[in-house]
């Protein structure tokens, strides 16, 4: 071994002994006589010291060294008489008696410390030097823990991982596949998974009635904020199993994953909201219920009062900001401005504010009376100092915008604090999801997720209302994963396809082998997939997926590191068969 110990190990209690350390050159600081060099490994940092009194020419060797060097150190651990509290090994040093330089390095497009990371396309390009910070190697130690757990936690249930291949067939997760062109055989392409679902499906027709799999999956989607073309699930399946034995099951899994890596003990089972009830009280799916400021419908009161926006609009829905009836005027114009960007797509923003002696102000106060006004304050049980904000229009956008802005007032008003978690689960999905453009029904989950079968009988005659056992485990405001009970009698599954539009031919191409499979004896089955970056990143506080990812891609898809993807030579493609016309695109 190059060392005996690491540069994150050493105490007081070790003074005296002899030890030889390696690691990176942090920095070097010439003080008189004395040199202190910052020695940092995986583990942490320690101060050597090398003194012109001691040894004179290794005293001119570490003067010599260059930050990022790789140096081996030998030296006895001494007590530091001017001790630093903010690192562990902070009250020793290394009294250096021999060193070895055992590479040299270039000077570094960037410190290596916490708080210096010369910006994002020099941290990506340079991706190996930022692992080296604490603060981006923190995150993959918690990733690497978090894995861990989840293996331990699904092993002691009797899990098993089973791999699945990569290069397969079209996936029906919905987004655009990645390909990869077959050379030994000729115009035709392997698609790269989407997710497991269809194997994980086999898996149960082979009797292997629990598998679960930490696995990277692969979307072709403009990467809106936030995601990355490959990522990581976890991917689970169960059978002989019912809705509420796959919630047991991985409402356990999150919370042993928090109790074992954050030792936060969720004693309360995680609450559970209908699709129907998280569109109506958040407007969202995922429902950030760190706080409540939930939503109050108004259109009854508002109805008749010759003010076109709340009269001619189907929905008109408001939050209760607590505390908030202080806001200015120029307050109240931004947050106008907020709801009217482009993104959000608002028209306007209309508010009432409960005064502190209990009198009303509005932006609508010509069109309704005081006794009005009051009305609404009282159906949103606001107190006095709180404000109204609120949206009229068509019931779903609105409804969006309005949960655009109710994020917005809860991190205006600190309700979103990182540290803070709040699981529950959305149940009861719609099955389908009617599509303008294309006019026809989509899946909403994916095609083999099963109806509720309260509802199998509206297949035919009311399709947009039937209800799929599909459940999302919500996080803080994001999607942690989902999954459904599937469908597993084939007659069911091809109704399923014809509602999606699909031909005899076209599910018989694409899924033919899941139906084949099916008809030898397929046992109830379900299951969910996490998304294992997400739920890395959450427990980081983390914004972001790419800082728990070793080696991510830009918001163009590149690594700008290996600079990829990239142009092949003339015989890979000739080879393939393939011709590129960029220019014809
Ligand atoms: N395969 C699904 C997904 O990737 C998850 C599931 O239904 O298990 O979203």
């Amino acid at each position: 071994m190059h060392r005996s110990n690491t540069c994150g190990e050493l105490r007081i209690s070790d003074a005296g002994r002899t030890v030889t350390l390696a690691g990176w050159v942090q920095r070097s600081r010439k003080m008189g006589g004395m040199t202190f060099v910052d020695l940092r490994d995986r583990y942490g940092i320690t101060q050597l010291v090398f003194n012109s009194e001691n040894d004179q020419s290794l005293f001119e060797a570490a003067n010599r060294l260059g930050r990022e060097y790789v140096i081996q150190v030998t030296g006895v651990v001494a007590e530091r008489s001017n001790k630093n509290s903010n690192i562990p090994t902070g009250d020793i040093e290394i009294i250096a008696t021999a060193l070895n330089i055992l590479n040299k390095s270039d000077v570094p497009p960037f410190t290596i410390e916490d708080e210096t990371d010369g910006g994002d396309d020099l941290r990506m390009k340079y991706r190996y030097l930022d692992l080296r910070r604490p603060a981006v190697r923190k995150n993959l130690e918690l990733r690497h823990r978090m894995a861990f757990e989840i293996r331990r936690y699904l092993d002691s249930k009797g899990f098993l991982e089973v791999e699945t291949p990569v290069l397969i067939k079209s996936t029906p997760e919905g987004a655009r596949d990645f390909v990869v062109p077959s050379r030994m055989n000729p115009g035709q392409f392997y698609a790269l998974p989407q997710s497991p679902q269809t194997f994980k499906q086999l898996l149960m027709v082979s009797g292997f009635d629990r598998y679960f799999q930490i696995v990277k999956c692969f979307r072709d989607e403009d990467l809106r904020a936030d995601r990355q073309p490959e990522f990581t699930q976890i991917d689970c399946e169960m059978s002989f199993v019912d809705q509420e034995d796959v919630l047991q099951m991985f409402e356990g899994l999150v919370k042993h994953i928090f109790k074992y890596v954050k030792n936060i003990d969720f004693t309360e089972p995680f609450p559970r909201m209908t699709w129907a009830d998280a569109m109506r009280l958040y407007g969202s799916d995922k429902p950030d219920t760190r706080f409540g400021m939930e939503f109050v419908e108004l259109k009854d009161l508002t109805e008749n009062s010759g003010f076109a926006v709340m009269d001619d609009a189907p929905y008109v829905g408001a939050i209760v900001a607590p505390g908030c009836a202080a806001y200015t005027r120029k307050q109240l114009d931004k947050l106008t401005d907020f709801v009217k960007r482009p993104q959000i797509g608002a028209k306007g923003m209309m508010w009432v504010k409960l005064e502190a002696d209990g009198s009303v102000k509005s932006s609508v106060g010509k069109f309704f009376t005081d006794d009005q006004l009051k009305g609404w304050l009282e159906r949103g049980n606001a107190r006095p100092g709180d404000l109204m904000l609120i949206l009229a229009g068509e019931t779903m956008k609105t409804r969006k915008q309005l949960c655009e802005l109710r994020l917005e007032m809860g991190s205006q008003l600190g309700l979103r604090n990182p540290q803070d978690f709040s699981c529950l689960w959305v149940v009861d999905f719609p099955l389908f999801e009617w599509d303008e453009e294309t006019q026809r029904y989509y899946a909403m989950h994916h095609p083999f997720t099963a109806p509720n079968p309260e509802d199998v009988d509206m297949l035919d005659s009311n399709t947009g209302e039937v209800r799929a056992t599909a459940y999302d485990m919500i996080v803080n405001g994001n999607e942690l994963g989902g999954g459904s009970i599937r469908i597993h009698d084939s007659e069911l599954q091809d109704k399923m396809f014809r509602l999606l539009g699909l031909t005899e031919e076209d599910a018989q191409y694409k899924f033919g082998f899941l139906m084949n499979a099916f008809k030898y004896g397929a046992p109830p089955h379900g299951g969910l997939a996490f998304g294992f970056d997400r739920f890395v990143s959450i427990l980081a506080g983390l914004d972001s997926i790419r800082d728990v990812i070793a080696f991510p891609k830009n918001n163009a898809g590149r690594d700008t590191m290996i600079d990829a993807p990239a142009e092949i030579d003339d015989s890979q493609l000739d080879e393939l068969c393939i011709k590129v016309d960029i220019d014809e695109k």
